[in-house]
């Protein structure tokens, strides 16, 4: 519970105390009592002003329990008046001494639809006019506990709204997708009661032709609720069979009451079980994420009762930041790919490696480490442009960068293309050996590969590799890359398909491969 209502609910307690404290005087009772409806059909006793000590409080009672509990039966009368009880049965049931008072009255009235009861009781004579003034008691109360039942409610609604706010900043500041997605199941989480949720996006790949029959693959990228973990990677077909497909072909909103059993599909044909069967409510929100055609998709299910209009709307404006940050951060990672890739490799283009190349030498030098680089460069490439034209020569650029990249640690090294059908790579903790082995493995793994360019045979070629180390060769990138470059002529000129080290003073002019 949030503090303000927390706060609120003591207000509430306080209020009612007094009311109850006002009345006892006026009615001159020892005690005046008040049993609200409790979740387990009972009655609980919930507010009591009293001149004695050592009042039971939250005291539950059931029909049949003692003299009040006659009451709560529904065939009862709605009222009890005792004016005189024999001591030997008048434990009502608040005193922990088990204190019978002389007198009782008690009125069974409705609170929000449910029975409660007001009560008074004194050690002289209680007459019967103290039966309407309870009644009334009872009705003022209701009034005052309802009115602190909107003002709950009002709060609820101005905290989700506060929060939204929040959540829309923090979707406007978001530097991470992933970040993005986490703020989301945590929004969801706290303010939308939802027993199963699926996070849906449309799978890259396959051109987009724009026609609206072309078919296309969505794929839950997360769920929350207990039972949802299977649905995780589930492919959903759009267009296709299921509620979540229909919305994602769409684009379109909807929301859906699902009648017990009903042998409908959320997320289409073959889908894991879902906690589907009690039936209930579906909400499903397509999110639209800019430079993406293809919306993504929020569906949210719930078996108790629908979604209301202002969760709709919750979940609607939440989405809709969360689709702009989405669209704003993919747009610039796409930015800095235009700035930092090269467009037919897909490697890091030639100044994005002169900057990482100095980078890593700048750590080297702090962290005293080795660092190689290597420059390979295609044999005999011209020709194959003369002989199968620029566009197999493309293709066969982009096997050979892709052949070299595979041949290295992922987000270790670094790959870049240097100049036309040249590649150069940064080892990063390596040695002069290390350096070589792997050389030697890009330019086996060259030799062995092919490249479909679409004629009868698939294209063959190989490559020359210079090579030489930070600090052996040198301690500035300038002088690594001459002296690599150097290597690499030595390996053209030595019969090309091979690897060359740089030669530095006193080294012998050995060819390493082929
Ligand atoms: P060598 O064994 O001496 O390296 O012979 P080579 O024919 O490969 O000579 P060089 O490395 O000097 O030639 C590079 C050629 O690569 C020149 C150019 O036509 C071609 N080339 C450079 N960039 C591209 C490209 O992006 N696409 C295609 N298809 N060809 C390119
Ligand atoms: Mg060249
Ligand atoms: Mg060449």
């Amino acid at each position: 519970m949030a503090p303000d209502a927390r706060k609120q609910e003591a207000e509430t307690g306080s209020a009612l105390g007094n009311m109850l404290d006002l009345a006892r005087r006026a009615l001159g009772c020892r005690t005046v009592a008040l049993f609200l409806p409790s979740p387990d059909g009972s009655v609980m006793l919930r507010a009591c002003a009293s001149d004695r000590e050592g009042i039971q409080a939250g005291a539950k009672l059931a029909p049949g329990d003692g003299l009040l509990g006659t009451l709560l039966k529904p065939e009862a009368p709605a009222t009890l008046l005792e004016p005189n009880l024999p001591q030997t049965t008048s434990d009502l049931g608040i005193y922990e001494d088990g204190h019978g008072p002389k007198s009782v009255a008690a009125v069974r009235v409705l609170l929000t639809g449910k029975t409660a009861l007001a009560m008074a009781d004194n050690d002289q004579p209680l007459e019967a006019g103290i039966l309407a003034e309870l009644a009334e008691l009872a009705a003022a109360a209701d009034l005052l506990l309802s009115r602190t039942r909107d003002l709950r409610i009002e709060m609820r609604g101005r905290e989700v709204w506060q929060r939204l706010g929040l959540f829309e900043r923090t979707m406007g500041s978001a530097s991470k997708e992933d970040a993005a997605h986490e703020e989301l199941r945590h929004f969801l989480l706290q303010f939308v009661g939802a027993e199963a949720v699926f996070f849906i996006l449309p799978e890259p790949g396959a051109a987009t032709s724009g026609r609206p029959s072309e078919r296309w693959y969505g794929r839950v990228v997360w769920t929350l609720g207990a039972d949802c973990d299977s649905a995780r990677d589930f492919r959903v077909e759009v267009p296709g069979r299921g509620i979540c497909a229909g919305a994602m072909a769409r684009g379109e909103f909807l929301q859906r009451r699902l009648a017990p059993r009903e042998p409908v599909q959320l997320l289409g044909h073959g889908e894991p079980v879902l906690p589907l069967e009690a039936g209930g409510d579906v909400i499903c929100a397509p999110v639209s994420l800019g430079t993406e055609g293809r919306p993504g998709l929020l569906a949210l299910f719930r078996s108790r009762e629908p979604f209301s209009p202002v969760e709709r709307e919750i979940v609607q404006t939440a989405l809709s930041s969360f689709g702009q940050a989405l669209t704003r951060l993919r747009a610039a990672a796409e930015l800095e790919k235009l700035a930092t890739r090269d467009g037919l490799t897909g490697l890091l283009n030639h100044r994005t490696f002169q900057a990482s190349f100095r980078r890593e030498l700048l750590k080297a030098r702090r962290t005293d480490s080795k660092v190689a680089l290597i420059l390979t460069d295609i044999d005999f490439f011209k020709k194959v442009n003369d002989q199968h034209g620029h566009p197999a020569g493309d293709a066969v650029l982009r096997g050979v960068a892709t052949t070299v990249q595979n041949q290295l640690r992922e987000e270790i090294d670094i790959v870049a293309r240097y100049g036309g059908e040249e590649f150069a790579c940064v080892l990063v903790g390596t040695t002069e050996q290390g350096a070589v082995e792997t050389a030697e493995r890009i330019r086996k793994a060259v030799e062995d590969a092919s490249t479909d360019i679409g004629e009868s045979e698939p294209k063959k070629v190989t490559i020359s590799m210079g090579i030489a180390v930070f600090p052996d060769d040198g301690g500035m990138a300038e002088e690594l890359i001459e002296r690599t470059d150097q290597a690499l002529y030595r390996a053209k000129h030595g019969g090309r398909n091979r690897v060359e080290r740089a030669l530095s003073p006193g080294r012998s002019p050995d060819a390493i491969g082929s």
